[in-house]
């Protein structure tokens, strides 16, 4: 099993806006937008991301980052961690 080391948690990732290099915000999981705000979620944000469908199956999370100081969205894989390691 791997868990996401934001998910739970486990670590803090700073990641930086690409346009104005503020400390972008985790506004958690991408699944748990789709669940909740998929009506007015862009679908070019997914296209942002790689479209690879796959990823989740290579044991990464897609979180969905905000900047709040310029609107900018990033989504970003974090990778998960093993959790019997
Ligand atoms: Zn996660
Ligand atoms: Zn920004």
């Amino acid at each position: 099993m791997n868990l996401c080391p934001l998910c739970n948690g486990l670590a803090k990732v700073s990641i930086e806006c690409s346009k104005c290099h503020s400390n972008l915000d985790d506004h958690g999981k991408l699944t748990d937008y789709f669940d909740d705000y998929s009506a007015y979620m862009d679908i070019d944000m997914v296209k942002m991301f790689d479209g690879d469908p796959k990823s989740l199956e290579n044991h990464q999370c897609l979180h969905y980052f905000y900047c709040q100081n310029c609107q900018h969205e990033e989504i970003k894989a974090i990778d998960e961690l093993d959790s019997f390691q």
